[in-house]
């Protein structure tokens, strides 16, 4: 096997990619080595839907929910899209979607064709709980898309209380819990969401598979035509090493779940370092996941930390994204009423592999290279 990437390095990126858990690993090479299609009688097929369902359970335990509630789909993109068509198939004709959502939900929601709400949030990033009450107080059943964590910031949405509001006005809520799994505790029934999207990759598992959870109001709708694998919802052959590896890495997020917790102590140590040298933390003032930190530094451009910071070994990501080697604006941000940050943020994120020294790391790293910065700048003036 060649050496890792990323081997030497400080990885702070878990929230565009996890490192890939040593079970899961394991547990996708061995579903490779033993082969087998899970619609077969035949040994080999009965062995491989055992693999599957295994990993449906797992899966199912992450989210407090039943295994048969699983549908496995190639990631979160497709999760999120099979519950916004499932809910207009289902009759649903106003799509609301929190003003911070992931382009998954965003983009499917506007291709639909349907006229789409954006649901505002305050400056630390959480939905307006008001105005969604006011909006569905008339007009026509709709479905709220709302996310459980955000990908850039960590902020925690009020998803119960959206929830209560749509049950109220008999809509749909579909949570994007791609980003909140394996991160901080989910009970889809505590929450009360009609769909939960989840994504493997995000928890230590494979990229390309991720799974949509129905809740018991949810009825979803046949994508994919063909073979009728799960349950007639997608078909085509199940990625079973994928699934299997998905299934695997949900274990160990469930018993890693304490430990990923405590991170928010070092994290919070980085935050205070930083905010020291002029950073603003984004949605310091509400819930957030424990280790993901979103800071914006006037004068210290995001794509310049990013590439400075990579340079000496460690990996962040900006909050805003790159597009053509255009940098756009993150929309979180300006969503938040900060366009002023939304160039200088940072999107600084830990996982199961991450130590305190990491966080230690980067923040030596991204200190001493803001103080050459400033040199530099004073030295110009
Ligand atoms: N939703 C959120 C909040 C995400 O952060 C992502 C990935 O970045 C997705 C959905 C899409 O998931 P996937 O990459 O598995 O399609």
């Amino acid at each position: 096997m060649s050496e890792p990437l990323l081997s030497g390095k400080v990885y702070l990126d878990y929230n565009a990619t996890s490192k890939v858990r040593p079970e899961a690993i394991d547990a996708i090479t061995r579903a490779l080595v033993a082969g087998g299609n899970p619609s077969s009688v035949h040994a080999a097929g009965r062995a491989a839907r055992a693999t599957v369902e295994t990993a449906r359970a797992e899966v199912a335990a992450l989210v407090g929910a039943e295994p048969a509630a699983v549908t496995f789909l190639s990631g979160g993109t497709e999760a999120d899209a099979l519950a916004i068509d499932s809910a207009i198939a289902d009759g649903v004709c106003r799509l609301i979607i929190g003003a911070t959502e992931h382009e998954a939900v965003r983009e499917t929601a506007l291709a639909s064709g349907l006229a789409v709400e954006v649901w505002p949030v305050d400056g630390n990033g959480l939905a307006d709980l008001e105005w969604l009450a006011a909006a569905l107080s008339d007009g026509p059943r709709a479905i709220g898309c709302l996310m459980l964590a955000n990908n850039e910031t960590g902020v925690i949405q009020p998803v119960t209380e959206a929830a209560a509001l749509v049950r109220a006005a008999g809509g749909w809520l579909h949570v994007d819990a791609v980003q909140a799994a394996g991160k901080i505790s989910i009970d889809i029934n505590g929450l009360g969401a009609d769909t939960l999207a989840l994504s493997a990759h995000k928890i230590g598992g494979p990229q390309g598979v991720g799974a949509l959870i129905a809740g018991p109001r949810a009825r979803l709708t046949r994508q994919l035509h063909g073979g009728g694998q799960e349950r007639g919802l997608r078909s085509g052959t199940e990625n079973v090493a994928g699934i299997a590896g998905f299934g695997a890495a949900a274990r160990a997020a469930i018993r890693d779940l304490p430990a990923l917790t405590a991170q928010a102590v070092w994290r919070d140590a980085l935050a205070r370092r930083l905010s020291m040298a002029g950073a603003i933390v984004l949605g310091e003032g509400a819930p957030r996941l424990p280790q993901t930190l979103c800071v914006s530094t006037a004068d210290f451009a995001s794509d310049l930390q990013v590439m400075t910071l990579d340079l000496a070994g460690v990996m962040i990501s900006a909050g805003a994204a790159c597009t053509s080697g255009k940098v756009k604006p993150s929309r979180t941000i300006e969503a938040m009423g900060h366009a002023d940050l939304a160039l200088t943020s940072v999107r600084i994120s830990g996982g199961w592999a991450t130590s305190e020294n990491d966080w230690i790391r980067c923040g030596d790293i991204w200190l001493e290279a803001h103080a050459r910065l400033a040199a530099r700048r004073r030295s110009a003036a």
